[in-house]
């Protein structure tokens, strides 16, 4: 290798060859410029950074106080094999009761409370849910009401949860949208309080599937993934107006208790959401699929959660596995910092921990459930 004094030489070299020196004076010395071919681009979906902090870890595998789980999503009606490994599962994370949302109406609901009760009492609560697409038969609410009675009575639900295609996506004959407080829905809120059962209901979606699709957007690479989610603004109404209606509709039926999913969709603005729940007491929220938000303002969050911890329930949405709830009892119950969550399409930030206490955590783990869930017991 030629080397000239005075001269930088630019090598395309590994940089384990660098800082050669060259010549046996100081003053021939070299410092060569390492110069690298660049990588190859890669697209967002495939860049997946790991964190190279070097932290205390607290993996939590099982909840520090049994809960229950207002969010999700199971067929009780399933085989005793299918039944048992989830309750299997159940265990190995202390969760003591899951609630399933979708029990459906009639007969069907009527089994899955039926199995659930016969063969793992205490362990399943079922809600029912109203079936939007009679939206235009007459009487639309007075029949739902009727139905949901029925459900309430004699199938066993202990609550009701709605969908997010009311608000989004359900018509009226005319081609007018399904506003969420339309007053002909009145009838099914009135006899959920009425009945002495909460109403979980999700509407609207993460704020950021209704701003433009461009690089801007943090939940850009979910949006690539799944296209479907987008709520463009030429088909769909606003995120603030979707907000608003639940949350006026609540307002005018104070005497039923209503669960607003994931966070009403306001996890990133926890102002907002105190402000919401301070003016509608009958207002509760629950967690599931939006605690990433909570996870990357651990202060904010733990004010938050100190402030409202009688009006927030544990919830989870999709099943996923133990693996997946570790993640949310590490966010409630460490102090670790700046670690993943489970998906990074909801989240590529790192999560931090709130460090709860334990008055806390049983009220969010158990006990606000027990308060309002029929049929869930923390004993
Ligand atoms: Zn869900």
């Amino acid at each position: 290798m030629t080397t000239f004094p005075g001269r930088i030489l630019a090598l395309s070299v590994p940089a384990a060859a660098l800082l050669l020196a060259a010549g046996s004076g100081a003053a021939d010395a070299q410092v060569r410029r390492n110069e690298q071919e660049r990588p190859p681009s890669m697209t967002i979906e495939r860049y997946d950074p790991v964190s190279m902090l070097v932290v205390p870890q607290t993996p939590i595998a099982r909840a520090r106080f049994p809960f229950v789980d207002v969010h999700g999503h199971q067929n009780l009606a399933a085989s005793d094999s299918v039944l048992s490994a989830l309750v299997r599962q159940m265990d190995s994370i202390g969760m003591r009761t899951m609630v399933n949302l979708s029990g459906g109406s009639g007969e069907r609901l009527a089994a899955q409370v039926r199995n659930a009760r016969a063969k793992y009492p205490g362990r399943f609560v079922v809600f029912a849910n109203v079936d939007f697409s009679r939206i235009n038969e007459p009487n639309f609410g007075r029949d739902a009401a009727a139905q949901l009675e029925r459900d309430v009575r004699e199938g066993g639900a202990a609550g009701l949860k709605i969908f997010k295609n009311l608000g989004m996506d359900t018509y009226w004959a005319d081609g007018s949208r399904v506003r969420t407080d339309d007053p002909r829905l009145a009838p099914i809120w009135e006899k959920a309080g009425d009945l002495g059962i909460p109403v979980l209901i999700h509407t609207a979606e993460p704020a950021a599937f209704f701003e433009p699709l461009d690089e801007h957007n943090e939940r850009y690479l979910e949006l690539w993934m799944f296209p479907g989610r987008a709520r463009p603004a030429d088909k769909y109404p606003p995120f603030d107006s979707l907000m608003a209606e639940q949350h006026r509709m609540f307002k005018r039926h104070a005497q039923t208790k209503f669960i607003s999913a994931h966070l009403s969709w306001l996890g990133q603005d926890l102002g907002r959401l105190g402000r919401a729940l301070d003016s509608i007491p009958n207002m509760y929220v629950e967690v599931a699929a939006a605690l990433y938000e909570i996870g990357r303002q651990p202060r904010a969050g733990r004010e938050f959660f100190e402030r409202y911890q009688d009006r927030i329930l544990m919830g989870k949405d999709t099943f996923g596995g133990p693996e997946e709830f570790a993640v949310y009892f590490r966010i409630f119950e460490t102090n670790d910092e700046y670690f993943p969550w489970y998906r990074k399409r909801h989240a590529f930030w790192g999560m931090y921990g709130l460090g709860l206490s334990d008055e806390v955590l049983r009220k969010v783990y158990c006990g606000n459930a027990e308060r309002i869930v029929p049929g869930v017991s923390c004993g």
